[in-house]
């Protein structure tokens, strides 16, 4: 390819819309163009960065025994109200109508299709393990689209399903996918970490994501040294005691709070610390209301609340049933003489000493509040948000790190979620129907493009890891219109590929210091200047990252290049 006649148009100035490197730099290399917000162009660049990603994913699945498969944009509603997601996944499904008012959604992730594949055209447990495979456009309405690739609203996704005869099937094939998201990751030359995670709306019962590490990253990791490691929404914690703090010797007592409702208002006006505050927050859960208990200095994680309450909704209640439940304004909530409602707390409450809580009468709080004695919490669970510095809940020895990460990959144990409710069923070893047990796998395609690029940049442009780079080398006369080095730069270009190595010509009649931007912009691997000495029988080779810059003769350039990508050090 010549560079003249490359669509790569690089932009000098940095795109005000874009707030992270990534994105700045795809952007500015000419990778990628904004159509809609979170809707891209990819141009020639870019799709060759992430054909390489695909590759590399689609080598290690089939290598991994998964079989390719593509399954339509367009899925006829029905499917997603057999799953009932029709009407939980919320706003983030784009739905439409064809002609004749038949309802779709363009698909956001493929659980229901590849079940209705796999049920149509698979009886028998002889069929099982199957694991299948594609790699497509998904679409999902992100509230918030934005870091170009990262969160998109339409974005490449690979998504696998294996389906399974037990629980033993399931978690060897759920190993197998680890292992080659690790051959995948590595290959796309990631520092990554597998984390644990929730299991979201997706249901089932073990889940693990991938995470490339990087300030920018959206998700925040918790991680030990003892191995632990998870995204902080699904991190466990320890529950906490109260040691340093006396025990109530009085009984329960009102006192008024004239105005005092948040944490820090009471506690100071109690002289008391927050963390002895049984802090009351009602939630309606699937329109039902509950009461949460958490320490006045723990917040609570509606993701563990959703998931121990297996709520499909999920929100803090308006003030007018608060009122209704309390008979107080908000701010004035406690458990004590609480009936008729469900109340939940975090295990840290039962450890609360010499507590205090509202009254449930406006402007008054209850102290010297004792759990066990004044109250009961019926269900005790972990509900708080873990944070940096709470103690490590595997070796409960050291505390916990917090980085930041982009989730590149996810693996999940599904079950019977989708199986169940979408009556997808083989016959066993005994002529038994039964359901499939499954699992699902998926990477962003783009976003783990756009991972490696936040991992790896400089202040001149981006700095490729070799699997991902769209041209390896860079072929450029030092002066545009000398036809000695021209010849000599088209000749080296010739010979880089015919030896397999992809390579670009820069034949462009621009200055040696436009060119040299653009290169380090787009980041080749490997640049040759064919230079003032090209006469005389040399040419300049320089690596990206700067482990080669010498001057070579014409004739062992490419050997020198062909060794260092061997060698994977550039
Ligand atoms: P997130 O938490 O970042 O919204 P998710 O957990 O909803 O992602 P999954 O359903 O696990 O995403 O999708 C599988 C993979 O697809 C993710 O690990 C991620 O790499 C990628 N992905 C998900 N949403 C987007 C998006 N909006 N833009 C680009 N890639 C995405
Ligand atoms: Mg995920």
């Amino acid at each position: 390819m010549k560079m003249s006649s490359l669509l790569a148009p690089t932009l000098r100035e940095v795109p005000a819309e874009a707030e992270v490197e990534s994105h700045k730099l795809m952007l500015r290399a000419g990778l990628i163009r904004k159509v809609a917000a979170g809707i891209y162009n990819y141009l020639p660049l870019g799709l060759k960065v992430i054909r390489k990603v695909e590759t590399i994913v689609r080598e290690e699945m089939n290598r991994a025994g998964a079989q390719e498969v593509l399954m339509p944009n367009a899925v006829p509603a029905e499917l997603w109200k057999e799953s009932g997601r029709w009407d939980k996944y919320g706003d983030l499904l784009l739905k439409f109508k064809d002609r004749k008012e038949a309802e779709f959604c363009f698909g956001p992730t493929h659980e229901e299709v590849i079940t209705f594949m796999v049920r149509s055209d698979v009886r028998s447990y002889r069929q099982l393990p199957i694991n299948l495979y594609q790699i497509q456009t998904k679409f999902r309405d992100e509230i918030r689209p934005r870091f170009g690739l990262m969160r998109g609203r339409e974005f490449i996704m690979k998504d696998a399903y294996s389906f399974h005869e037990t629980e033993e099937s399931l978690d060897a094939e759920y190993k197998n996918m680890r292992a080659a998201y690790c051959r995948i990751f590595e290959r796309c030359g990631l520092d990554y970490r597998i984390v644990g995670a929730d299991n979201g709306d997706m249901g089932g019962s073990g889940s693990e994501e991938f995470m490339v590490l990087a300030k920018s990253g959206e998700d925040e990791v918790l991680s030990c040294s003892c191995g632990y490691g998870s995204n902080v929404e699904a991190a466990r914690a320890l529950p906490v005691r109260c040691d340093d703090v006396p025990e109530a010797q009085q009984g329960i007592e009102e006192t008024p709070t004239p105005g005092k409702k948040t944490i820090e208002e009471v506690s100071a006006f109690l002289k008391k610390l927050p963390k002895q505050a049984i802090k009351t927050l009602i939630y309606t859960a699937d329109n039902t209301p509950v009461m949460v208990l958490m320490r006045g200095d723990h917040e609570v994680n509606e993701v563990k609340l959703k998931n121990v309450l297996k709520a499909a909704t999920l929100a803090l209640a308006d003030d007018a049933t608060v009122k209704k439940i309390t008979g107080a304004d908000v701010g004035f909530a406690g458990p004590v003489g609480m009936k008729d409602i469900r109340v939940v707390a975090d295990e840290s409450v039962q450890f609360i000493k010499n507590g205090y809580t509202g009254a449930n009468r406006t402007d008054f709080h209850l102290v010297n509040v004792k759990y066990g004695r004044d109250f009961m919490a019926p269900e005790l669970f972990d509900l708080r948000i873990t944070r940096k510095g709470d103690m490590c809940p595997a070796c409960g020895q050291k505390a916990l790190e917090s980085h930041r990460g982009i989730e590149v990959g996810h693996i999940f144990k599904l079950g019977t979620k989708y199986s169940d409710s979408m009556n997808a069923q083989f016959l066993d070893r005994e002529s038994a129907s039964r359901p499939f047990i499954m699992g699902c796998y998926g990477i962003g395609i783009g976003r783990t493009a756009a991972a490696a690029i936040e991992q790896s940049h400089d202040e001149y442009g981006i700095v490729w890891p070799l699997s991902l780079a769209p041209f390896m080398v860079l072929v450029t006369p030092a002066t545009p219109n000398d036809p000695v080095q021209m010849e000599i730069a088209a000749k080296l270009y010739i010979s880089l590929r015919e030896q397999g190595i992809d390579a670009l010509l820069d034949d462009r009649d621009e200055r040696m210091g436009v060119k040299l931007k653009d290169a380090d912009l787009i980041g080749f691997p490997y640049k040759i200047i064919a230079g003032k000495t090209a006469a005389q029988g040399m040419v300049e080779v320089k690596s990206r990252r700067g482990a080669i810059k010498e001057n070579v003769e014409i004739a062992k350039a490419v050997d020198m290049i062909r060794q260092s990508i061997q060698e994977k050090k550039y």
